[in-house]
């Protein structure tokens, strides 16, 4: 007898055991893909994990219904890291499996099924007979389960069929169907090289003393050039000389003007791979010497250099080293939208050995990348991906560059597996034996502190590169500028003379704000009550644009009221302010600027940010309002000022973080900030000049910041010197959850109570205490440095095993979160 234990991309804790024949065993191997039947009638895609002989002893193993792959779509170095991360992370190897692979790789009996739109009628002779069934089933029904196509074809076959239509463009997969972006193409024109000299522009207008029409347009152009710094474009020209676009056409055609696009695609990337890399200065070279000497003998450098210092073009060194050895490079970044910048960057130097893997790219788009990584396929040799681009086939790694390694959205927090992607990624490359590069300019306390021990290694840059300076850092007490009545809404007057100055040499403003919407809370004057939501336990956000109420945390959302629902008073105040907010004021205190928000409101859709960032870069927005969305790494070359509307709050949130993270931002969202020849200026508004975290932002004392905070993290029993596992009981009960927590709090006190260091605390109610209905109560454990992690999870998990046997408990989720963010 043959079985085969296969990965179920579920959350089970076993894999599961299936007889196969003995032809079957003999091909199989662990990697390759079977159909499994699943339960009374479900079909699963699963993974070999191993192929045996031993019978399951509590229950028949069922025989698979069909083998889905030829070869393994798994290396056996990913599945070890995944197996790592399913341990360390306290989930099952299956929430890993379906986190890591395309769902084109992971049909099942579920998944919906619609017809693909770009695919031409006139194909049809390309598709087999089952193919061909399945195709035509779709031109009278929009959409098709799985299921339902298994009565239009033999069931057997049902999987390998939609993976061919798959790879033939005949369907899509329902969670696919995703926006196009057809990116604007604005026409811009400047004078042609040949008539920039004062002289040449003379006889030109002499030339064109005849042509009355032509003449006006190239005079206007002139004096429009001669007015803004800003590109002119074509539809302004027109408009300024009142003159055709035939007019503009034949300047154009004449070499006389010079027509260009400011439009960077996208979505096609056009990089050309001949752009030789930069030269190094100085302080670029000494760092890339640290680094490469530091990674003769260690894994792990820390690349720390300010803003603007050129980090890089750093990276693009190392890239092109490793690469010529012939090994696989890994980029990982916080949030791949917001990096459509470097991703052309880096495709001007490497051209299509750099693949983007995005979780909002279409399937095969991603299929494509994963078995491009899988065959060690030149066209994936360095892969830019955000957090699950850990998970991916990689077979011969030979560096990670782990950018912004401080951003806290590396950290995977809803569903499972909850990773961290940057301690993730040290793993990865330790199983290959590569080396791992974090970079940044305000790294981690954690990162810091692991250098200050000596586990991993420091290179440092701290000047911009070019002799730019850092940007000028001022902090503007607003409370006395309240108290002197010098506030215009939510702006100082000192803030706003900066401002002006800004605008009236054409250079651009950022202005960063915490908070979404208008204002986050609604009271009334005579009762104190404000609106809740009904689902959750939180104050809802008033959004002027619709006038209505909202839910951040369930999208809840209902029409602003006149009156107090309470007491029917009409004197309902705001509490609090958001960007909308903010670009309300501005339209009162500057009606002449062009304005733009960047918040999540703004930028949904598959392109939303990158409309606005293209906006901003072709200076169509003068000011750009917005949220932390701002901080990642963009670079704007025109932008003089920063403005941050509020900076405490930023500092009261409560969490043990909220300090180094404030003095991130702050460093981030200012570095943002005259990133060419003149010196930027940052204006801090804020209750608190005098705190420590303002003031060390504000001076750029990364390390004084750094001893503070290392401090209290030791004081207060806080990571890196404890770990940290945070166990969270979700209900819509709200005794049960009370109950089930008291319980596994009192189980986790016997087992660890006395004898250890382990200190379990709650459960206690997070601030916000019920979410879409659900009632949320926390235990944390702090574990000791000492102790050993692996033991304490499994004694967690075998308290998890007895509470699970409790069947009043049973529907009670339990979500395990290690190392919390
Ligand atoms: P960081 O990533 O440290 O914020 P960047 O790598 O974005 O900095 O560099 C800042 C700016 O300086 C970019 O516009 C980049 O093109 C330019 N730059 C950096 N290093 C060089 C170099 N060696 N030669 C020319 N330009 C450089
Ligand atoms: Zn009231
Ligand atoms: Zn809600």
């Amino acid at each position: 007898m043959h079985f085969i234990d296969v990965i179920l991309p579920i959350p089970l804790e076993k894999a599961f055991t299936y007889e196969v024949s003995a032809k079957e065993a003999s091909f199989l191997q662990t990697g390759m893909r079977v159909a499994v039947p699943f339960g009374k009638s479900k079909i699963y895609t699963a993974l070999v994990y191993r192929v045996h002989n031993e019978a399951p002893q509590t229950y028949d193993a069922k025989e698979i219904d069909q083998i889905l792959d030829e070869y393994p779509i798994v290396s056996e170095k990913q599945l070890k890291h995944w197996e790592w991360i399913a341990s360390y992370y306290m989930c099952s190897l299956g929430e890993v499996f379906k986190a890591a692979v395309p769902s084109a790789f992971l049909l099942e009996s579920e998944t919906l099924i619609l017809r693909n739109e770009a695919f031409e009628a006139t194909d049809e002779t390309s598709l087999k007979d089952d193919e061909w069934l399945v195709f035509e089933a779709l031109q009278h029904q929009s959409m098709l389960k799985v299921q339902e196509v298994s009565s239009i074809i033999d069931r057997k076959n049902i999987l390998p069929v939609l993976k061919r239509l798959l790879e033939k463009n005949v369907i899509q997969l329902k969670e696919e169907v995703y926006e196009q972006y057809k990116p604007k193409l604005v026409r811009y024109v400047k004078l042609g090289e040949r008539y920039i000299s004062d002289e040449k522009l003379n006889s030109l207008i002499e030339e064109l003393s005849r042509a009355h029409k032509q003449r006006e347009v190239v005079l206007t152009l002139f004096s429009m050039e001669a007015a803004t710094k800003k590109p002119i474009k074509v539809k302004e020209l027109e408009e300024k000389s009142k003159a055709s676009s035939s007019v503009v056409k034949a300047l154009i055609d004449k070499g006389i003007l010079e027509e260009y696009h400011l439009q960077q695609d996208r979505v096609q990337f056009e990089g050309e791979g001949v752009s030789p890399s930069k030269g190094l200065n100085e302080f670029q070279q000494q760092a890339l010497g640290e680094i490469d000497t530091h990674f003769a003998t260690n894994d792990v450098v820390l690349l720390h250099g300010v803003t603007s210092s050129g980090k890089t073009e750093v990276y693009v060194k190392l890239i092109e080293k490793v690469i010529a050895e012939g090994k696989q490079v890994l980029y990982l970044l916080p949030e791949i939208a917001l990096t459509t910048q470097l991703i052309k960057r880096l495709q001007d130097y490497f051209g299509n050995k750099v693949s983007v893997y995005h979780s909002k790219y279409s399937v095969n788009e991603r299929v494509e990348v994963w078995n491009n990584i899988l065959q060690e396929n030149s066209k994936a040799q360095i892969v830019i991906g955000a957090r699950s681009a850990v998970l991916l086939p990689f077979r011969n790694l030979g560096l990670i560059i782990v950018d912004e390694e401080h951003e806290t959205s590396f950290k995977q927090f809803d569903p499972a597996p909850r990773y961290h992607a940057r301690d993730a990624a040290i793993v990865l490359s330790k199983l290959h034996e590569a080396k791992t590069l974090l970079g940044t300019a305000t790294p981690s306390i954690e990162s810091f502190y692991n250098v200050k021990i000596g586990k991993y290694k420091l290179a440092t840059i701290d000047r911009r590169y070019g002799n730019v300076l850092m940007p000028d850092i001022e902090l503007t007490d607003i409370k006395e500028k309240h108290r002197k009545k010098r506030m215009t809404g939510h702006f100082s007057d000192r803030l706003i003379e900066a401002m002006q100055e800004a605008l009236e040499v054409g250079e651009q403003i950022i202005l960063f704000q915490n908070r979404r919407g208008f204002a986050p809370i609604l009271e009334c004057n005579v009762c104190g009550h404000s609106p809740h939501c009904p689902n959750c336990d939180v104050s809802l956000t008033y959004h002027q644009y619709r006038n209505q109420l909202r839910c951040h945390y369930c999208g809840y959302a209902m029409a602003l009221q006149e009156a107090c629902l309470a007491c029917g008073s009409s004197e309902l105040d705001t509490k609090g302010f958001g960007t909308e907010q903010v670009e309300a004021e501005l339209k009162e205190i500057f009606p002449n600027a062009k304005l733009g928000r960047m918040d999540s409101d703004t930028t949904r859709g598959k392109y939303g940010y990158e409309k606005i960032i293209t906006a901003f870069e072709q200076q169509e927005i003068d000011i750009l309002v917005g949220t932390q969305m701002l901080t990642k790494g963009l670079d704007f070359r025109n932008v003089s000022l920063v403005g941050i509307m509020n900076a405490d709050s930023l500092l009261n949130f409560p969490d043990f973080r909220a300090h180094e993270r404030s003095f991130q931002l702050i460093q981030q969202v200012a570095g943002r900030a005259g990133r060419t020849k003149k010196r930027g200026k940052v204006i801090v508004q804020t209750y608190n000049p005098y705190h420590q975290i303002l003031q060390q932002a504000s001076l750029n004392r990364y390390e004084e910041m750094f001893v503070d905070q290392i401090n209290e993290r030791k004081q207060f029993r806080y990571p890196p010197f404890i770990r940290m596992i945070k166990i969270t009981f979700k209900h819509r009960d709200y005794n049960k959850v009370n109950e089930a927590s008291t319980w596994y709090a009192q189980a986790l006190q016997t087992v660890f109570g006395k004898h250890t260091k382990t200190e379990i605390l709650g459960p206690e109610f997070p601030p916000v205490a019920r979410i879409r209905n659900e009632y949320l109560k926390n235990i944390v454990v702090k574990i000791p440095n000492q102790q050993s992690v692996k033991q304490t999870k499994l004694s967690i998990k075998k308290i998890d095993k007895s509470f699970n046997a409790i069947s009043n408990y049973r529907s009670v989720r339990i979500i395990y979160n290690v190392d919390v963010y």
